[in-house]
């Protein structure tokens, strides 16, 4: 029976759910074999905001990134992203959910054979953006990344920090609500790292929420901005304008 007072209940949670962006609830994942990789993990984001993830190696964070993208599903707990139940999400509406969310790695993951349009455009044809659209977005979101002259290079014929402006565009041209990136400066020097961060920050004005694992202590520590810090799998501190923890 739904009593008054659970009713409430429900709505203010419906509530809670559609102000942030992502949230867990208690979460744990055990993976078959070791420790943890998460106990009891609570988080809200909130639409718009842009944190970093810092931590050990080990410590949970590619985990919690891959339970966001619902390619792992939590052990217990609840995850919601843009208002979507994540962990009781059916697999047929797993593609749909994905749109959502646009991610980079530290290891660029660009199509080899590809030119640069080619691998951007691809996103929009998965989806079925009609051409004529995609001859548009892809030139658009390669301007935004300050690549519009090279739409037609092959990966192995770009830099670094090219290659990850480009899958940067590929993460953003169908303009999804989250962006995620695990590590995406990673494999860079400080300097095409600073221009990445920079950019993760301009795409965060736009009113993309923006959602940073890194190790780069120098950046994080410039950035001012919200630091979630992570140590075998258990969220240690969430700071709002917080800088690098010094272990021990
Ligand atoms: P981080 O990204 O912070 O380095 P991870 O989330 O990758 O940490 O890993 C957290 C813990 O889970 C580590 O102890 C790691 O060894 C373990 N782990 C990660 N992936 C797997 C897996 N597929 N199978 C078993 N253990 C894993
Ligand atoms: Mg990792």
């Amino acid at each position: 029976m739904k009593t008054k007072e659970n009713k409430r209940r429900i709505h203010k949670k419906n509530r809670a759910v559609s102000e942030q962006m992502i949230m867990l609830e208690d979460v744990s994942k055990s993976y078959s074999t070791g420790a943890p990789a998460l106990s009891g993990v609570n988080l809200q984001i909130k639409k718009g905001e842009f944190v970093f993830i810092v931590g050990d190696s080990g410590s949970g964070k590619s985990t919690l990134i891959k339970l966001l993208l619902r390619e792992l599903t939590p052990t217990s707990g609840q995850i919601y992203v843009n208002g979507y139940d994540v962990g009781r999400l059916k697999r047929r509406k797993v593609p749909k959910f994905r749109r959502n969310i646009g991610v980079v790695f530290q290891d660029f993951r660009l199509l080899k054979d590809w030119n640069v349009y080619e691998n951007v455009a691809f996103a929009q044809r998965i989806i079925q953006v009609p051409t004529r659209e995609i001859r548009k977005n892809v030139p658009s979101i390669l301007s935004t990344v300050g690549l519009a002259g090279k739409y037609k290079a092959k990966p192995r014929q770009l830099s670094g920090g090219e290659q990850q402006r480009v899958a940067l565009a590929r993460a953003l041209v169908n303009q999804p609500p989250i962006l995620l990136a695990d590590e995406p400066t990673g494999n860079l020097d400080p300097k095409n790292s600073w221009d990445i961060m920079k950019l993760l920050e301009e795409i965060n004005t736009t009113g993309t929420t923006v959602l940073v694992v890194t190790h780069n202590r120098e950046i994080v520590n410039a950035m001012q901005k919200r630091v979630i810090t992570m140590k075998k799998g258990v969220i240690v501190s969430d700071e709002e304008k917080g800088g690098y923890i010094d272990e021990d």
